[in-house]
């Protein structure tokens, strides 16, 4: 266990105007850092150095596009923290893409890693355009010159990515053999979620889902509620949703309403999983899916049922629908799906939340496991794979559960005590150098 008993000196006071900015995913980070921070009564030293990334790197990726002309990209990969181990942390090509929003996942990156207790650091990275609009040639070039562009920090023992929103295993090929044709021979280890075919992890694509559904699992089990008729609104439902859902089911859950992002379905005598599955591998959402009545991406949030899994994106609980939910357990299947100010609203109605960095950290422990495998050039079977992520996460949720009873917090804020004290504690015994 890490130490908690930490100096009394009081803390650098944290900002005051938190919520300012509900939807600012940096603040939104922050406002939990600073929670966590002020109950272990951080010292101010080490507050300093974990509320700062180590390192921020912003760049312009020329690339040729198909009509000839040549197209300036930005992209950014920031290492929040590294003090544990190599940092760890996607990339996503996306308009979207901010400093602020990067830093805010990378900073989550390096929380999620000290909560299940891998031995890596936190970063992210990504590329602010369109894929949608882009043709693979155009997708592989700006990979390509990107990887190049921030190839001094990359590597194995450094910084390794993964795949995140818009990139996938495609992606991560062409980023190990750019890196690979860089160094001089072929080093899988510099990125996960690699197609299984060139060191992929058999069970890293169903990880992040089968992480929530062994802990929506422990969830009940300590609310003394049974898993067998458990009801169940999915929204988003995507590799983590689609696959929670589907491991649920497996369990003897009732999975009642699922949703993408042209709505979706409720049924209150449970949706057939595997055949919503089946329907979007055919037509690529859940649009004109009429396995039961029609249900907004804003309804289905506030459905009465046991177990609310929001697997799609930031920022969909707020304070504007915290009070109208009616779910018993919320398992955060995707990254912020809470506001900051939220989080009260729920904690007041007695809404159990397992906060995203315990809930979908399961993605990033079998990717741990995939860089294990590389690095050992000894490939495990998906059974082990899967034994050994449920000890990891069963163990996680224990530990948070336990480190919330003991100081009467809620469990999202008893993740970070227990992920910032395991950080800080490195911090302490490696000092600070020169
Ligand atoms: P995905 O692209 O496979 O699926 C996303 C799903 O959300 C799709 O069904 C999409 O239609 C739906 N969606 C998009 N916008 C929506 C909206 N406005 N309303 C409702 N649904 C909407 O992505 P994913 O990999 O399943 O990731 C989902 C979330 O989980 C993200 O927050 C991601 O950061 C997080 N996450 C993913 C992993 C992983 O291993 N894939 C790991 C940790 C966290």
């Amino acid at each position: 266990m890490p130490d908690l008993l930490l100096p009394t000196t009081p803390i650098v006071r944290p900002d005051k105007d938190r919520f300012l900015n509900e939807e600012n995913p940096f603040e939104a980070m922050m406002a939990r850092f600073d929670r966590a921070a002020e109950l272990l009564d951080l010292e101010p030293g080490i507050y300093k150095v974990l509320r700062n990334p180590e390192k921020q790197i912003i760049v312009s990726i020329p690339v040729m596009m198909d009509s000839g002309e040549v197209e300036v990209f930005t992209g950014i990969r920031v290492l929040y923290n590294t003090s544990r181990g190599p940092a760890k942390g996607g990339i996503r090509f996306d308009l979207n893409v901010s400093l602020d929003e990067v830093k805010a996942l990378a900073a989550w990156m390096t929380w999620k890693c000290a909560v299940v207790n891998i031995p890596f650091g936190g970063s992210k990275g990504g590329v602010i355009c369109d894929p949608l609009k882009m043709s693979i040639g155009e997708l592989e070039r700006v990979t390509r010159r990107y990887t190049a562009a921030i190839i001094a920090t990359l590597g194995p023992d450094s910084d390794v990515p993964a795949p995140d929103v818009n990139t996938n295993e495609r992606v991560m090929a062409w980023l190990m053999d750019t890196y690979s044709m860089h160094v001089g021979h072929t080093v899988n280890a510099v990125t996960t979620g690699k197609p299984v075919a060139m060191g992929g992890s058999l069970g890293r694509r169903e990880a992040t889902g089968r992480g929530c559904m062994m802990v929506t699992k422990e969830a009940l089990a300590h609310l003394g509620m049974p898993v067998k008729g458990t009801t169940i609104a999915v929204q988003g439902f995507g590799n983590v949703g689609s696959i929670a859902a589907q491991l649920l089911q497996a369990e003897g859950c009732k999975v009642v309403a699922v949703s993408d992002r042209t709505g979706g379905v409720v049924n209150r005598k449970g949706i057939d999983v595997d055949h919503a599955i089946a329907w979007i591998k055919e037509h690529k959402t859940l649009e004109g899916y009429t396995a039961g009545e029609a249900i907004s991406n804003e309804d289905i949030l506030l459905l009465d049922v046991d177990v609310l899994l929001p697997a799609a994106m930031e920022n969909v609980i707020t304070t504007k629908n915290a009070a109208k939910i009616r779910a018993k357990i919320i398992c955060e299947g995707a990254n912020g799906p809470t506001t900051a100010g939220a989080e009260s609203i729920l904690e007041d109605k007695g809404i159990f939340v397992i906060p995203d960095i315990l809930a979908n950290a399961g993605g990033v422990t079998v990717s741990y496991f995939e860089w294990v495998q590389n690095r050992g050039g000894y490939y495990w079977t998906e059974q082990l794979v899967n034994d050994r992520l449920n000890e990891i996460m069963v163990n996680s949720f224990a530990e948070v559960l336990k480190l919330s009873k003991e100081h009467k917090v809620n469990m999202r804020t008893a993740a970070y005590m227990l992920a910032i004290s395991r950080v800080a504690t490195v911090h302490r015994l490696r000092g600070i150098y020169a």
